[in-house]
């Protein structure tokens, strides 16, 4: 099987609910989905959805890398030569995750198709199915008190609140929430780098005094600032996640090595894909830290991908991915399913998906 051709096009998709955090505000998932064909006819789905303010990537810069760059540098070569296939994305040029994550997904669909295997197995095979968590946007107190009942209702037990716009207002959300939904459910909050890193150790403390039960604090302050994270790191007792932070394995193991933060939170966006989820997957199972993996603002290509490594490796024991039941419509055929807050994988080769409704190819 030969990899024949790259088509690139895109599905947008309407948010029940705009989604809001310290870093942006969002009312539709836009998503670069490709197709990578093979002279078999068998077609290979990735994705890519552009998201500038973590990433760097454009949709622009996303499609030009695939088309111009990287893409035509994989024409031609054989799908069972993963290794060399992959080590030739990562060479085309630096940077670029987005776009090396989605043909690296792609090309791993269509190795799954071509030995009947699917990625979850091929990537260790520990777990089919998983529970997500339901992020809860930052809003008003009251609003996500709101959201945060309805999710419970929904049968979510697990919640990731956003935070981090404003410290004071940061204590009120986080104190109502716990305080309407009761002990039972799992507190996460994600501060997307909002906090200075004293500012934060004040504050996290405090979470602390109020005995308010949360289970881990994602990307406290600034992506760059190692030293910052590892600082609020050994000066709470609370678990703090990197995130933007811990991009792909070259920063989990700088990360890990100045023992910065106590989890890792991987995504494909970051990583470049899923040979360096597995790598960083790798990478803090050597040191003993736990993984979360998450998702960006995606269609269920993304998704199912991203559920494919967490179902392979033993050590991703937390599941963020939330994005498929964010959106109002669901255009993928086939791939992971949900049931509330279960997600259930595919036995079905590659990532079992079979079509994208409403795909528009970007000529
Ligand atoms: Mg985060």
């Amino acid at each position: 099987m030969k990899i024949k051709e790259i088509k690139i096009g895109k599905v947008s998709i309407p948010l029940k609910k705009a989604f809001k955090t310290a870093l942006r505000e969002v009312h539709s998932a836009e998503d670069i989905i490709i197709k990578v064909i093979a002279d078999t006819g068998e077609v290979g789905y990735g994705n890519a959805p552009p998201t500038a303010v973590i990433t760097g990537d454009s949709q622009d810069s996303v499609i030009a890398a695939i088309r111009d760059t990287i893409g035509p540098k994989i024409i031609g070569m054989e799908v069972d030569n993963l290794e060399r296939i992959l080590t030739t994305i990562e060479g085309a040029m630096l940077h670029n995750h987005s776009a090396k994550a989605a043909l690296d997904i792609a090309v791993h669909d269509l190795f799954g198709k071509l030995y009947g295997i699917p990625l979850y197995k091929l990537f260790g095979g520990y777990r089919s199915t998983m529970t997500t968590d339901l992020t809860i946007s930052v809003n008003a107190p009251e609003e996500m008190v709101r959201d945060s009942l309805e999710a419970i209702a929904e049968g979510y037990t697990e919640l990731k609140l956003k935070v981090g716009t404003d410290v004071q207002m940061d204590i009120k959300r986080v104190k109502a929430i716990r305080q309407a939904i009761g002990s039972e459910v799992k507190i996460r909050l994600d501060a997307n780098q909002g906090w200075l890193p004293k500012e934060a150790v004040r504050i996290i403390r405090k979470f602390e005094d109020m005995d308010l039960g949360i289970e881990l604090i994602e990307q406290p302050v600034k992506a760059h600032d190692f030293a910052g994270l590892k600082f609020v790191t050994d000066n709470v007792e609370t678990n703090i996640m990197a995130d933007e932070s811990s991009f792909g394995p070259y920063e989990v193991f700088t990360l890990l090595s100045m023992r910065a933060c106590d989890l890792i939170n991987i995504k494909l966006m970051k990583a470049g894909g899923l040979h360096n989820a597995a790598k960083i997957a790798n990478i803090a199972e050597t040191m003993g830290v736990q993984c979360m993996m998450g998702c960006m603002l995606e269609s269920k290509v993304g998704i199912t991908a991203a559920a494919s490594i967490a179902g392979g490796k033993k050590i991703i024991t937390k599941t963020d991915l939330d994005a498929a039941v964010l959106l109002a419509a669901d255009p993928v055929v086939g791939g992971v399913s949900f049931t509330k807050n279960q997600i259930r994988l595919s036995d079905a080769p590659g990532l079992g998906i079979t079509d994208v409704h409403g795909w528009q190819e970007i000529l």
